[in-house]
Protein backbone atom coordinates (compact mmCIF):
# COMPACT_ATOMS: atom_id res chain seq x y z
CA UNK A 1 0.00 0.00 0.00
CA UNK A 2 1.15 3.58 -0.96
CA UNK A 3 1.55 6.03 1.96
CA UNK A 4 0.02 9.52 2.66
CA UNK A 5 3.26 10.60 4.20
CA UNK A 6 6.60 9.79 3.21
CA UNK A 7 9.14 11.59 5.63
CA UNK A 8 12.60 12.29 3.89
CA UNK A 9 15.50 11.79 6.01
CA UNK A 10 19.03 11.32 5.62
CA UNK A 11 19.26 8.91 8.40
CA UNK A 12 16.97 5.76 9.72
CA UNK A 13 14.51 5.84 11.85
CA UNK A 14 15.92 3.62 14.63
CA UNK A 15 19.80 2.32 15.85
CA UNK A 16 21.07 -0.30 13.85
CA UNK A 17 22.92 -2.51 16.92
CA UNK A 18 24.95 -5.47 14.88
CA UNK A 19 25.52 -8.34 17.59
CA UNK A 20 28.50 -10.71 17.51
CA UNK A 21 26.74 -13.04 16.06
CA UNK A 22 26.54 -10.74 13.06
CA UNK A 23 22.86 -10.15 13.34
CA UNK A 24 21.45 -6.56 12.88
CA UNK A 25 19.02 -5.51 15.05
CA UNK A 26 16.81 -2.37 14.57
CA UNK A 27 16.57 -0.80 18.13
CA UNK A 28 14.00 2.20 18.80
CA UNK A 29 16.00 4.98 20.02
CA UNK A 30 15.65 5.08 23.62
CA UNK A 31 15.00 8.82 24.28
CA UNK A 32 12.23 10.19 22.89
CA UNK A 33 14.08 13.44 22.67
CA UNK A 34 15.21 14.81 19.63
CA UNK A 35 14.30 15.24 15.97
CA UNK A 36 14.22 11.30 14.51
CA UNK A 37 10.84 10.68 17.16
CA UNK A 38 9.71 13.88 16.36
CA UNK A 39 9.32 13.15 13.04
CA UNK A 40 8.21 9.65 14.03
CA UNK A 41 5.74 11.28 16.42
CA UNK A 42 3.93 13.11 13.35
CA UNK A 43 4.39 10.10 10.90
CA UNK A 44 2.44 7.90 13.78
CA UNK A 45 0.03 10.59 13.93
CA UNK A 46 -0.43 10.50 10.32
CA UNK A 47 -0.88 6.98 9.97
CA UNK A 48 0.38 4.55 7.30
CA UNK A 49 3.43 6.46 6.69
CA UNK A 50 7.00 5.63 4.97
CA UNK A 51 10.31 7.18 5.57
CA UNK A 52 13.10 6.81 3.62
CA UNK A 53 16.87 7.02 4.27
CA UNK A 54 19.98 5.99 2.98
CA UNK A 55 22.34 2.85 4.43
CA UNK A 56 26.00 1.99 3.69
CA UNK A 57 25.85 -0.98 0.49
CA UNK A 58 29.49 -2.00 -0.89
CA UNK A 59 27.54 -2.60 -4.57
CA UNK A 60 24.41 -0.60 -4.23
CA UNK A 61 22.88 -2.09 -6.98
CA UNK A 62 22.73 -5.71 -5.37
CA UNK A 63 22.60 -4.51 -1.76
CA UNK A 64 22.69 -6.75 1.14
CA UNK A 65 19.95 -5.58 2.64
CA UNK A 66 15.75 -5.29 1.89
CA UNK A 67 14.73 -2.33 0.13
CA UNK A 68 11.92 -1.49 1.81
CA UNK A 69 11.00 -3.11 5.39
CA UNK A 70 7.85 -2.76 7.89
CA UNK A 71 8.38 -1.06 11.23
CA UNK A 72 5.83 -2.29 13.96
CA UNK A 73 7.30 0.24 16.77
CA UNK A 74 5.59 2.27 19.74
CA UNK A 75 4.89 5.02 16.85
CA UNK A 76 2.83 2.71 14.88
CA UNK A 77 3.35 0.98 11.69
CA UNK A 78 5.22 1.94 9.03
CA UNK A 79 7.81 1.59 5.85
CA UNK A 80 11.73 2.15 5.80
CA UNK A 81 12.83 2.27 1.96
CA UNK A 82 16.64 2.46 2.30
CA UNK A 83 19.03 3.87 -0.22
CA UNK A 84 22.13 1.70 -0.50
CA UNK A 85 24.57 4.48 -1.00
CA UNK A 86 28.47 3.49 -1.27
CA UNK A 87 30.71 5.54 1.79
CA UNK A 88 32.12 7.25 -1.36
CA UNK A 89 28.51 8.70 -2.49
CA UNK A 90 28.26 9.55 1.28
CA UNK A 91 30.80 11.29 2.05
CA UNK A 92 30.27 12.98 -1.54
CA UNK A 93 27.06 14.24 -0.88
CA UNK A 94 26.74 14.79 2.98
CA UNK A 95 30.46 15.46 4.33
CA UNK A 96 31.88 16.78 1.37
CA UNK A 97 28.79 19.21 -0.15
CA UNK A 98 26.88 19.45 2.69
CA UNK A 99 29.47 19.71 5.20
CA UNK A 100 32.03 21.75 3.91
CA UNK A 101 30.45 24.12 1.24
CA UNK A 102 26.38 24.31 2.43
CA UNK A 103 27.18 24.47 6.14
CA UNK A 104 29.31 27.19 6.36
CA UNK A 105 27.03 29.26 3.93
CA UNK A 106 24.45 28.61 6.00
CA UNK A 107 25.65 30.29 9.33
CA UNK A 108 27.38 33.00 7.36
CA UNK A 109 31.16 31.90 7.51
CA UNK A 110 32.15 32.69 4.04
CA UNK A 111 35.80 32.16 4.65
CA UNK A 112 34.85 28.06 5.75
CA UNK A 113 33.02 27.50 2.52
CA UNK A 114 35.34 24.99 0.75
CA UNK A 115 34.02 24.38 -3.19
CA UNK A 116 36.88 22.70 -4.81
CA UNK A 117 36.37 18.66 -3.07
CA UNK A 118 32.68 19.96 -4.32
CA UNK A 119 31.22 16.74 -6.72
CA UNK A 120 28.19 17.92 -8.11
CA UNK A 121 27.00 15.21 -10.10
CA UNK A 122 27.08 12.89 -7.27
CA UNK A 123 25.26 15.40 -5.17
CA UNK A 124 22.07 15.33 -7.71
CA UNK A 125 22.81 11.72 -8.73
CA UNK A 126 22.18 10.79 -5.07
CA UNK A 127 19.44 13.42 -4.14
CA UNK A 128 17.66 11.88 -7.41
CA UNK A 129 18.00 8.53 -6.29
CA UNK A 130 16.19 9.86 -2.69
CA UNK A 131 13.56 11.65 -5.16
CA UNK A 132 13.14 8.17 -7.16
CA UNK A 133 12.73 6.23 -3.80
CA UNK A 134 10.31 8.85 -2.15
CA UNK A 135 7.95 8.98 -5.38
CA UNK A 136 7.96 4.89 -4.96
CA UNK A 137 6.58 4.91 -1.91
CA UNK A 138 4.02 7.76 -1.97
CA UNK A 139 0.35 7.58 -2.90
CA UNK A 140 -0.59 9.62 -5.95
CA UNK A 141 -1.68 12.78 -3.98
CA UNK A 142 0.16 12.13 -0.53
CA UNK A 143 2.55 14.03 0.83
CA UNK A 144 6.14 14.03 0.65
CA UNK A 145 8.12 15.79 3.51
CA UNK A 146 11.64 16.30 3.06
CA UNK A 147 14.13 17.31 5.42
CA UNK A 148 17.27 19.46 5.64
CA UNK A 149 19.49 21.00 2.94
CA UNK A 150 21.72 17.79 1.95
CA UNK A 151 18.10 17.21 0.22
CA UNK A 152 18.01 20.22 -1.43
CA UNK A 153 17.13 19.04 -5.12
CA UNK A 154 15.02 16.17 -3.65
CA UNK A 155 11.65 18.45 -4.52
CA UNK A 156 12.21 19.62 -7.92
CA UNK A 157 13.51 16.05 -9.15
CA UNK A 158 10.03 14.61 -7.32
CA UNK A 159 7.80 17.30 -9.28
CA UNK A 160 9.74 15.76 -12.35
CA UNK A 161 8.48 12.02 -11.38
CA UNK A 162 5.49 12.65 -9.83
CA UNK A 163 3.95 15.99 -10.96
CA UNK A 164 0.76 15.52 -8.51
CA UNK A 165 2.40 14.81 -5.50
CA UNK A 166 2.18 17.41 -2.21
CA UNK A 167 6.35 18.44 -1.56
CA UNK A 168 6.86 20.17 1.78
CA UNK A 169 10.74 21.07 2.91
CA UNK A 170 11.69 21.90 6.40
CA UNK A 171 15.09 23.34 6.96
CA UNK A 172 16.55 22.73 10.30
CA UNK A 173 18.93 25.14 9.95
CA UNK A 174 19.35 29.10 9.57
CA UNK A 175 18.77 30.32 5.83
CA UNK A 176 20.75 32.76 4.95
CA UNK A 177 20.02 36.42 3.27
CA UNK A 178 20.75 36.77 -0.73
CA UNK A 179 24.51 37.98 -0.48
CA UNK A 180 25.12 35.13 2.08
CA UNK A 181 23.27 32.54 -0.03
CA UNK A 182 24.20 33.22 -3.53
CA UNK A 183 27.89 32.76 -2.65
CA UNK A 184 26.39 29.16 -3.48
CA UNK A 185 27.12 28.41 -7.68
CA UNK A 186 24.39 26.24 -7.49
CA UNK A 187 22.17 29.07 -6.49
CA UNK A 188 19.47 29.02 -8.31
CA UNK A 189 19.39 25.08 -8.98
CA UNK A 190 18.73 24.85 -5.35
CA UNK A 191 15.80 27.69 -5.47
CA UNK A 192 13.98 26.23 -7.90
CA UNK A 193 14.10 23.22 -6.45
CA UNK A 194 12.36 24.62 -3.66
CA UNK A 195 10.25 26.75 -5.29
CA UNK A 196 8.34 23.51 -6.72
CA UNK A 197 7.04 22.85 -2.74
CA UNK A 198 3.94 23.30 -2.15
CA UNK A 199 5.07 24.55 1.26
CA UNK A 200 8.87 25.30 2.76
CA UNK A 201 9.20 25.77 6.61
CA UNK A 202 11.81 27.39 9.04
CA UNK A 203 12.39 27.91 12.36
CA UNK A 204 11.74 31.46 12.58
CA UNK A 205 10.18 34.95 10.55
CA UNK A 206 14.23 35.91 9.86
CA UNK A 207 15.03 32.74 7.60
CA UNK A 208 11.55 32.63 6.02
CA UNK A 209 12.26 36.07 5.22
CA UNK A 210 15.89 35.31 3.60
CA UNK A 211 14.63 32.39 1.31
CA UNK A 212 11.87 34.52 -0.16
CA UNK A 213 14.71 37.43 -0.45
CA UNK A 214 16.93 34.86 -2.16
CA UNK A 215 13.97 33.31 -4.47
CA UNK A 216 13.59 37.30 -5.32
CA UNK A 217 17.16 37.82 -6.61
CA UNK A 218 17.41 34.68 -8.78
CA UNK A 219 13.85 34.04 -10.33
CA UNK A 220 10.36 35.53 -10.54
CA UNK A 221 8.45 34.10 -7.66
CA UNK A 222 7.04 36.92 -5.70
CA UNK A 223 5.50 37.34 -2.13
CA UNK A 224 1.89 37.47 -2.61
CA UNK A 225 1.25 37.53 1.06
CA UNK A 226 2.85 37.95 4.44
CA UNK A 227 1.59 38.52 8.42
CA UNK A 228 2.54 40.75 11.60
CA UNK A 229 4.62 38.36 13.14
CA UNK A 230 3.39 37.35 16.32
CA UNK A 231 5.17 39.68 19.42
CA UNK A 232 6.04 35.97 20.86
CA UNK A 233 8.43 35.32 18.24
CA UNK A 234 9.96 38.57 17.56
CA UNK A 235 11.34 41.00 20.50
CA UNK A 236 11.49 44.08 19.12
CA UNK A 237 14.73 45.19 18.23
CA UNK A 238 16.80 41.66 18.67
CA UNK A 239 19.35 40.69 16.07
CA UNK A 240 16.94 38.01 14.49
CA UNK A 241 14.06 39.79 15.26
CA UNK A 242 11.59 40.11 11.73
CA UNK A 243 8.12 42.49 11.69
CA UNK A 244 6.56 40.82 8.79
CA UNK A 245 6.49 37.11 8.06
CA UNK A 246 6.26 35.88 4.55
CA UNK A 247 3.07 33.17 4.17
CA UNK A 248 2.89 32.70 0.62
CA UNK A 249 4.66 32.90 -2.51
CA UNK A 250 3.86 32.43 -6.39
CA UNK A 251 5.92 31.08 -8.82
CA UNK A 252 5.20 29.86 -12.10
CA UNK A 253 1.97 29.67 -11.43
CA UNK A 254 2.04 27.58 -8.24
CA UNK A 255 1.65 28.95 -4.77
CA UNK A 256 4.34 28.28 -2.07
CA UNK A 257 3.07 28.17 1.70
CA UNK A 258 5.59 29.76 3.80
CA UNK A 259 5.61 27.83 7.11
CA UNK A 260 7.11 29.24 10.44
CA UNK A 261 7.21 26.45 13.42
CA UNK A 262 10.11 26.40 15.47
CA UNK A 263 11.16 22.55 16.51
CA UNK A 264 10.70 22.58 20.13
CA UNK A 265 12.06 19.96 22.68
CA UNK A 266 9.94 17.06 24.52
CA UNK A 267 8.36 19.20 27.42
CA UNK A 268 7.03 16.50 29.11
CA UNK A 269 10.09 14.14 29.11
CA UNK A 270 12.16 17.04 30.32
CA UNK A 271 10.55 17.65 33.01
CA UNK A 272 9.66 14.42 34.45
CA UNK A 273 13.30 13.45 33.74
CA UNK A 274 14.18 16.88 36.15
CA UNK A 275 12.59 15.24 38.68
CA UNK A 276 13.93 11.44 38.71
CA UNK A 277 14.90 10.34 42.41
CA UNK A 278 18.41 9.60 40.17
CA UNK A 279 18.51 12.90 38.65
CA UNK A 280 17.66 14.69 42.15
CA UNK A 281 20.45 12.64 44.02
CA UNK A 282 22.81 13.73 41.11
CA UNK A 283 21.94 17.79 41.76
CA UNK A 284 23.12 17.03 45.32
CA UNK A 285 26.52 15.42 44.81
CA UNK A 286 27.08 18.29 42.63
CA UNK A 287 26.62 20.93 44.71
CA UNK A 288 27.45 19.40 47.62
CA UNK A 289 31.35 19.14 45.31
CA UNK A 290 30.49 22.45 44.17
CA UNK A 291 30.24 24.00 47.79
CA UNK A 292 29.77 28.08 47.88
CA UNK A 293 30.98 28.03 44.64
CA UNK A 294 29.10 29.16 41.04
CA UNK A 295 28.53 26.24 38.48
CA UNK A 296 28.21 27.71 34.48
CA UNK A 297 27.68 25.19 31.96
CA UNK A 298 27.94 25.55 28.30
CA UNK A 299 26.74 22.44 26.31
CA UNK A 300 27.00 21.73 22.30
CA UNK A 301 28.86 19.99 19.47
CA UNK A 302 32.23 20.93 18.57
CA UNK A 303 31.31 23.07 15.39
CA UNK A 304 33.05 26.66 15.01
CA UNK A 305 29.31 27.96 13.91
CA UNK A 306 29.00 26.59 18.09
CA UNK A 307 31.61 29.60 19.81
CA UNK A 308 33.44 27.26 22.08
CA UNK A 309 36.25 29.12 21.83
CA UNK A 310 35.01 32.59 22.56
CA UNK A 311 33.35 31.18 25.45
CA UNK A 312 36.76 29.52 26.74
CA UNK A 313 38.57 33.30 25.99
CA UNK A 314 35.62 34.96 27.59
CA UNK A 315 36.02 32.50 30.70
CA UNK A 316 39.75 33.09 30.80
CA UNK A 317 39.13 37.01 30.90
CA UNK A 318 37.03 36.67 34.00
CA UNK A 319 39.97 34.74 35.44
CA UNK A 320 42.61 37.40 34.66
CA UNK A 321 40.03 40.34 35.44
CA UNK A 322 38.53 38.79 38.45
CA UNK A 323 41.06 37.84 41.01
CA UNK A 324 38.68 37.30 43.40
CA UNK A 325 36.73 34.33 41.77
CA UNK A 326 39.60 32.24 42.01
CA UNK A 327 38.21 28.95 43.51
CA UNK A 328 34.61 29.90 43.25
CA UNK A 329 33.96 29.94 39.77
CA UNK A 330 33.81 26.53 37.23
CA UNK A 331 32.85 26.23 33.75
CA UNK A 332 31.67 23.03 32.36
CA UNK A 333 31.96 23.12 29.16
CA UNK A 334 30.61 20.02 26.98
CA UNK A 335 31.80 20.07 23.50
CA UNK A 336 30.97 17.05 21.34
CA UNK A 337 33.06 16.31 18.68
CA UNK A 338 31.28 14.74 15.56
CA UNK A 339 32.30 14.59 11.90
CA UNK A 340 35.91 14.03 13.66
CA UNK A 341 37.54 13.21 10.28
CA UNK A 342 36.82 17.10 8.72
CA UNK A 343 40.14 19.51 9.26
CA UNK A 344 37.24 22.44 10.28
CA UNK A 345 36.25 20.34 13.06
CA UNK A 346 39.32 18.89 14.41
CA UNK A 347 40.94 22.74 13.95
CA UNK A 348 38.13 23.61 16.39
CA UNK A 349 38.42 20.89 19.01
CA UNK A 350 42.04 21.35 18.93
CA UNK A 351 42.10 24.75 19.39
CA UNK A 352 39.59 24.51 22.51
CA UNK A 353 41.65 21.93 24.04
CA UNK A 354 44.98 24.19 23.76
CA UNK A 355 42.87 26.72 25.54
CA UNK A 356 41.68 24.68 28.15
CA UNK A 357 44.86 23.35 28.80
CA UNK A 358 45.94 27.00 28.93
CA UNK A 359 43.18 28.53 31.37
CA UNK A 360 43.95 25.26 33.88
CA UNK A 361 47.45 24.98 33.87
CA UNK A 362 47.84 29.07 34.09
CA UNK A 363 44.59 29.93 37.00
CA UNK A 364 44.02 25.87 38.33
CA UNK A 365 45.60 24.62 41.34
CA UNK A 366 45.15 20.63 43.32
CA UNK A 367 41.99 21.59 44.54
CA UNK A 368 40.77 24.04 41.54
CA UNK A 369 40.47 22.97 38.21
CA UNK A 370 38.75 25.92 36.54
CA UNK A 371 37.55 24.80 33.12
CA UNK A 372 35.74 20.70 32.90
CA UNK A 373 36.29 20.44 28.96
CA UNK A 374 34.41 16.95 28.04
CA UNK A 375 34.27 16.04 24.55
CA UNK A 376 32.20 12.75 24.46
CA UNK A 377 28.43 13.69 24.48
CA UNK A 378 26.82 13.04 27.88
CA UNK A 379 23.55 10.92 28.26
CA UNK A 380 20.69 13.50 28.30
CA UNK A 381 19.55 12.28 31.80
CA UNK A 382 22.77 13.27 33.30
CA UNK A 383 23.05 16.30 31.35
CA UNK A 384 19.87 17.37 32.50
CA UNK A 385 21.18 17.07 36.45
CA UNK A 386 24.10 19.34 35.28
CA UNK A 387 21.30 21.82 34.07
CA UNK A 388 19.71 21.43 37.09
CA UNK A 389 22.71 21.84 39.34
CA UNK A 390 24.14 24.95 37.36
CA UNK A 391 24.14 28.78 38.43
CA UNK A 392 24.29 29.65 35.01
CA UNK A 393 24.11 28.28 31.36
CA UNK A 394 26.25 29.76 28.43
CA UNK A 395 25.16 29.44 25.17
CA UNK A 396 26.51 31.95 23.09
CA UNK A 397 26.48 30.33 19.20
CA UNK A 398 27.78 32.37 16.73
CA UNK A 399 25.26 31.44 14.45
CA UNK A 400 22.88 28.39 15.07
CA UNK A 401 19.12 27.54 13.42
CA UNK A 402 17.71 27.15 16.81
CA UNK A 403 19.44 25.62 19.69
CA UNK A 404 17.61 23.19 21.84
CA UNK A 405 20.35 22.84 24.81
CA UNK A 406 19.01 26.73 26.01
CA UNK A 407 15.21 25.66 26.18
CA UNK A 408 16.25 22.42 28.09
CA UNK A 409 18.00 24.43 30.66
CA UNK A 410 15.02 26.10 31.49
CA UNK A 411 12.57 23.20 30.99
CA UNK A 412 15.41 21.14 33.45
CA UNK A 413 14.74 23.69 36.16
CA UNK A 414 11.08 21.86 36.71
CA UNK A 415 11.46 22.00 40.23
CA UNK A 416 11.88 25.62 41.44
CA UNK A 417 15.76 26.03 41.32
CA UNK A 418 16.88 29.12 39.74
CA UNK A 419 19.23 29.79 37.06
CA UNK A 420 20.48 32.71 34.53
CA UNK A 421 20.81 32.01 31.17
CA UNK A 422 23.26 33.87 28.98
CA UNK A 423 21.54 33.63 25.40
CA UNK A 424 23.61 34.63 21.71
CA UNK A 425 21.18 36.86 20.17
CA UNK A 426 22.35 34.56 16.94
CA UNK A 427 20.24 31.60 17.96
CA UNK A 428 17.40 31.36 16.63
CA UNK A 429 15.53 30.57 20.03
CA UNK A 430 16.62 34.14 21.38
CA UNK A 431 13.52 35.67 19.55
CA UNK A 432 11.69 33.22 21.22
CA UNK A 433 12.89 32.91 24.85
CA UNK A 434 12.42 35.88 27.44
CA UNK A 435 14.24 36.39 30.29
CA UNK A 436 18.16 35.39 29.14
CA UNK A 437 21.07 38.05 29.08
CA UNK A 438 21.73 38.66 25.68
CA UNK A 439 24.86 38.73 24.09
CA UNK A 440 26.88 39.69 21.14
CA UNK A 441 29.19 36.61 20.45
CA UNK A 442 31.36 38.94 18.42
CA UNK A 443 31.95 41.27 21.15
CA UNK A 444 34.55 41.04 23.98
CA UNK A 445 32.70 43.26 25.97
CA UNK A 446 29.16 42.27 25.47
CA UNK A 447 30.66 38.47 26.84
CA UNK A 448 31.91 40.28 30.12
CA UNK A 449 29.34 42.19 30.59
CA UNK A 450 26.92 39.13 30.56
CA UNK A 451 29.01 37.15 32.50
CA UNK A 452 29.66 39.61 35.29
CA UNK A 453 25.82 39.97 35.36
CA UNK A 454 24.73 36.48 35.10
CA UNK A 455 27.68 36.00 38.20
CA UNK A 456 26.22 38.29 39.84
CA UNK A 457 22.48 38.04 39.65
CA UNK A 458 20.59 37.54 42.60
CA UNK A 459 18.21 34.45 43.21
CA UNK A 460 15.30 36.80 43.33
CA UNK A 461 16.06 38.12 39.66
CA UNK A 462 17.34 34.32 38.97
CA UNK A 463 14.16 32.59 39.83
CA UNK A 464 11.75 35.34 38.21
CA UNK A 465 13.66 35.30 35.09
CA UNK A 466 13.82 31.82 35.00
CA UNK A 467 9.53 31.36 35.22
CA UNK A 468 9.77 33.80 32.02
CA UNK A 469 12.08 31.61 30.40
CA UNK A 470 10.32 27.98 31.18
CA UNK A 471 6.88 29.89 29.86
CA UNK A 472 8.43 30.62 26.87
CA UNK A 473 10.75 27.77 26.54
CA UNK A 474 7.09 25.51 26.78
CA UNK A 475 5.36 27.38 24.03
CA UNK A 476 7.26 25.72 20.92
CA UNK A 477 7.27 22.18 22.75
CA UNK A 478 7.76 19.42 20.38
CA UNK A 479 3.83 18.91 20.85
CA UNK A 480 2.89 22.15 19.49
CA UNK A 481 5.21 21.70 16.65
CA UNK A 482 3.34 18.16 16.15
CA UNK A 483 0.22 19.62 16.39
CA UNK A 484 0.75 22.11 13.42
CA UNK A 485 2.55 20.10 10.93
CA UNK A 486 -0.11 17.00 11.20
CA UNK A 487 -2.98 19.78 10.52
CA UNK A 488 -0.46 21.28 7.70
CA UNK A 489 -0.42 17.88 5.85
CA UNK A 490 -4.09 17.41 6.41
CA UNK A 491 -4.94 20.57 5.04
CA UNK A 492 -2.13 19.24 2.08
CA UNK A 493 -4.16 16.22 1.24
CA UNK A 494 -7.44 17.43 1.36
CA UNK A 495 -7.39 21.55 0.69
CA UNK A 496 -10.44 23.24 1.32
CA UNK A 497 -13.08 24.70 -1.50
CA UNK A 498 -11.99 28.22 -0.43
CA UNK A 499 -8.37 27.54 0.71
CA UNK A 500 -5.05 28.96 -0.70
CA UNK A 501 -4.16 26.18 -3.25
N1 LIG B 1 23.24 16.60 23.82
C1 LIG B 1 23.32 15.46 24.59
N2 LIG B 1 24.52 15.18 25.21
C2 LIG B 1 25.61 15.98 25.09
C3 LIG B 1 25.52 17.15 24.30
C4 LIG B 1 24.31 17.44 23.68
O1 LIG B 1 22.35 14.71 24.75
O2 LIG B 1 26.65 15.66 25.66
C5 LIG B 1 21.95 16.92 23.16
C6 LIG B 1 21.28 18.12 23.80
O3 LIG B 1 20.60 17.73 24.95
C7 LIG B 1 20.39 18.62 22.67
C8 LIG B 1 21.15 18.22 21.41
O4 LIG B 1 22.15 17.31 21.82
O5 LIG B 1 19.14 17.97 22.69
C9 LIG B 1 21.80 19.42 20.73
O6 LIG B 1 20.80 20.16 20.08
P1 LIG B 1 21.00 21.70 19.69
O7 LIG B 1 19.77 22.15 18.99
O8 LIG B 1 21.35 22.50 20.89
O9 LIG B 1 22.25 21.73 18.73
P2 LIG B 1 22.59 20.95 17.37
O10 LIG B 1 23.63 19.94 17.73
O11 LIG B 1 21.33 20.33 16.85
O12 LIG B 1 23.14 22.01 16.47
Amino acid sequence: MKSDLVVVYHRQPYEEVEHEDGTVELRENRSPNGIVPTLKGVMGRMGNGAWVAWKHAEDPANPSFDRVIEIDDSYGKYKVSRLPLTKEQVSSFYHVTSKEAFWPILHGFKEKYNYDPVDWSTFREVNWAFAEAAANEVSDNGVVWVHDYNLWLVPGYLRQIKPDVKIAFFHHTPFPSADMFNVLPWREEIIRSLLACDSVGFHIPRYAQNFASVAHSLTRARTISDEHTADTMTPRGAALSERFTPTLMEHRGRKIRIEVNPVGVNVDYLSDLAEAPEVEEKVRAIRDWMGEGQLVVSVSRTDYTKGNIEQLETFERLLNRRPELHGKVRLMLVSVGANRNMTAYEEVQQKIEELTGRINGTHGTFEWQPVSLISTAIPLAELVAYYRAADVASITPLADGLNLVAAEYCLAKATGDDGALILSEFAGCAVLLNGAIPVNPFSHASMDRALDQALAMGPEERASRMVELRQSAKRWSIAAWSDRMTRHFRELLAPPQDGLS
